[in-house]
């Protein structure tokens, strides 16, 4: 059996840098459940669904192939053979991508690709449900949070650095903000603490301070 560490929050709280680490750290593959949702968008964008159609998206996110392949400590996916790089990290992206994660359909399906993921051993999987819907009987579940000012100017400015947007700090806030608004409000797997998983506020820590909270916090025979 492979062991699931599961780590949730809302957007910019940390999760990708420090489950990269934990996954490196441990030797555990990275898992970004949230790419996942980010291509279903990216894809409905390009083909001209409408996001806010439930039926369409359903129908169309069903004919969406995504290739799941464990490479360099993480998993990595393909769309047609191609990496999706980060396209799917744009701003029309981020305004999109919590209308399809509400739609059942896309859940379900994105739900069995993840749980399919333990054939290729341990894993750190990030997202918005993994505590309580995807892996909600692992025994390491985190939920990790930060202040909005802390979350919109961290995200800022792996945007700048990156060179994917140059939006203000304020114009991510709102963006950040909407997508909680959206995402814990849904119907089905809404984000919320799971009962029993640890949290985390990173506001005033170090990556390596939350880092290190995640590892002590874990049963002792995973260390
Ligand atoms: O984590 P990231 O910001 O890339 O996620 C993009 C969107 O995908 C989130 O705002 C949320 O709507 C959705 N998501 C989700 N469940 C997950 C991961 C992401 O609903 N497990």
């Amino acid at each position: 059996m492979s062991r699931v560490i599961a780590i949730d929050g809302p957007s910019g709280a940390g999760k990708s840098s420090v489950s990269r680490l934990v996954g490196r750290k441990l030797g555990f593959l990275h898992v970004d459940s949230g790419a996942l949702y980010r291509i279903m968008t990216w894809r409905c964008l390009a083909e001209g669904v409408d996001t806010t159609d439930s039926v369409k998206v359903s129908e169309f996110a069903r004919k969406v192939e995504v290739e799941c392949r464990p490479e360099d400590g993480r998993i990595a996916y393909y769309v047609n053979g191609e990496a999706p790089g980060d396209r799917i990290r744009k701003p029309e992206i981020n305004a999109h991508a919590s209308e399809v994660a509400t739609v059942k359909e896309v859940r379900d399906r994105i739900t069995a690709i993840l749980r399919g993921m333990t054939v290729y051993g341990d894993l750190v999987v990030e997202g918005r449900d993994i505590t309580t819907a995807v892996f909600p009987d692992s025994p390491a579940r985190f939920y990790l949070t930060a202040s909005a000012e802390a979350r919109a100017r961290r995200r800022q400015k792996e945007e700048v650095e990156k060179g994917i947007a140059n939006q203000s700090a304020e114009a991510v806030k709102a963006s950040l903000l909407a997508r909680d608004a959206i995402d814990s409000t849904r119907q089905y797997a809404p984000l919320r603490k799971a009962d029993g998983a640890l949290e985390i506020d990173s506001s005033d820590l170090t990556l390596d301070q939350v880092v290190e909270t995640v590892l002590s916090a874990l049963p002792a025979d995973w260390k």
